[in-house]
């Protein structure tokens, strides 16, 4: 956990952490003790769509995979690293699946932080601290690419509420291709409301809103909206999203995104990920790029970054805990500056700083170089004019 540092500067204005659970199985201590240390809304998810993929054997050397597969209680499914198959899947092995996905999310950090939690003890004096429980329980589920999963999804929810106290939050993995088929999306929205869980995590695969056209992006925004008028008042949170949703719940079509540091405004389960390039947030543009190409559009920018980190600093000269720390700056700078605008303000901002950006600079290579890097934000004000 890299970020660690930059997350406890700004801890008070996080509402809680999303923690992969092959994350907290790789670095189980840094992981718990970082929760325990800040009591911090946490949620476990438990990423169970990766043992119904055809890549998951690629993952059977790594520290989590075995550990993951003994605590889901699901070796007799993972025959030879192979995944899982829905036909394994019968009512009895689903319900005992679920009942142990739920179990680790609600014992997992308890467990993990125990130690730490007696080293607090020893050295104050005072009862161990409690951890909290998870903010909610997300039960199992595999991306939806037809009504098999769909179905696994569901039923699980409905059988997780057997086996916890704690809110159950469904978590929708729509395909990428299914987002353009109005009837399918209906039929997976109101499957997943008359399982009545208590709020929903949302989650396109491989959606990214910098490389996505308006068009798409209004798909998106649609499901979104239609999904949370089904919903009234429980929550719609988008699992993987940047700028764009931090828009979007400024209107209340979201109740909120998350993502990671830098990383993770997206993803696509279909690929394995290897770690973040060496990047850099340039906040008027909402995105993230090359450390050259980041020094080039801001040189004597007016634009440019003022956060104590950055201030008096070269863009190329920072290292990846600056880079970090100079994202968790930027993104709560930038939500915080739109939280009371108007939808029609936010555009009209939007549109300003990419302008200004441009106009300012005297070079015209450069100018078309911020215009290609802005592209997005023409997408983006697209998306959000249509109704
Ligand atoms: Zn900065």
């Amino acid at each position: 956990m890299r970020e660690r540092e930059a997350i406890n500067e700004h801890i008070d204005e996080i509402f809680g952490l999303v923690i992969d659970a092959h994350v907290l199985e790789t670095f189980q201590n840094a992981t718990s003790g970082f929760i325990i240390n800040n009591n911090i809304n946490y949620v476990v998810d438990p990423n169970t769509y990766r043992f119904y993929l055809d890549n998951i054997y690629e993952c059977s050397s790594k520290r989590w995979f075995e550990r993951l597969v003994d605590l889901f209680g699901i070796e007799d499914l993972i025959i030879e690293g192979n995944k899982i198959y829905s036909y394994e899947l019968d009512s009895s092995r689903l319900d005992k699946f679920v009942q142990n996905v739920v179990k680790y999310q609600e014992r997992r950090m308890i467990d993990l932080s125990g130690e730490t939690r007696s080293l607090i003890s020893l050295f104050s004096g005072e009862p161990p601290p409690k951890l909290k429980k998870p903010y909610c329980i997300i039960p199992p589920y595999f991306i939806i690419e037809s009504g098999e999963e769909l179905n696994i999804n569901i039923d699980s929810i409905e059988l997780a509420k057997k086996y916890t106290d704690i809110p159950i939050y469904g978590l929708i993995p729509i395909y990428y291709d299914l987002i353009f088929n109005n009837d399918i999306l209906n039929v997976i929205t109101n499957r997943y409301v008359e399982a009545n869980a208590d709020g929903y995590f949302i989650w396109i695969t491989d959606f990214n809103e910098i490389k996505e056209k308006g068009i798409i992006l209004k798909f998106a925004k649609d499901l979104y909206i239609s999904l949370k008028e089904k919903i009234g008042e429980k929550e719609l949170i988008n699992m993987f999203g940047g700028h764009f949703s931090t828009i979007l719940s400024t209107q209340g079509f979201l109740d909120g995104l998350v993502h990671g540091v830098g990383i993770s405004e997206s993803r696509d389960p279909y690929v394995e990920s290897g770690p973040a390039p060496t990047r850099y947030y340039v906040q008027p543009l909402h995105r993230m790029l090359s450390l050259e190409s980041a020094t080039d559009i801001l040189y004597n920018q007016p634009y440019r970054c003022r956060c104590p980190i950055c201030e008096g600093t070269q863009i190329s000269d920072m290292g990846v805990p600056d880079l970090i720390k100079h994202v968790m700056n930027a993104k709560l700078a930038e939500k915080n500056e739109i939280l009371d605008l108007s939808l029609e303000e936010i555009m009209q901002k939007l549109q300003n700083d990419l302008d200004q950006m441009i106009t300012i600079n005297r070079f015209d290579l450069l100018r078309r170089r911020i215009r290609n890097y802005g592209v997005h934000i023409n997408e983006w004000i697209k998306a959000l004019k249509e109704t």
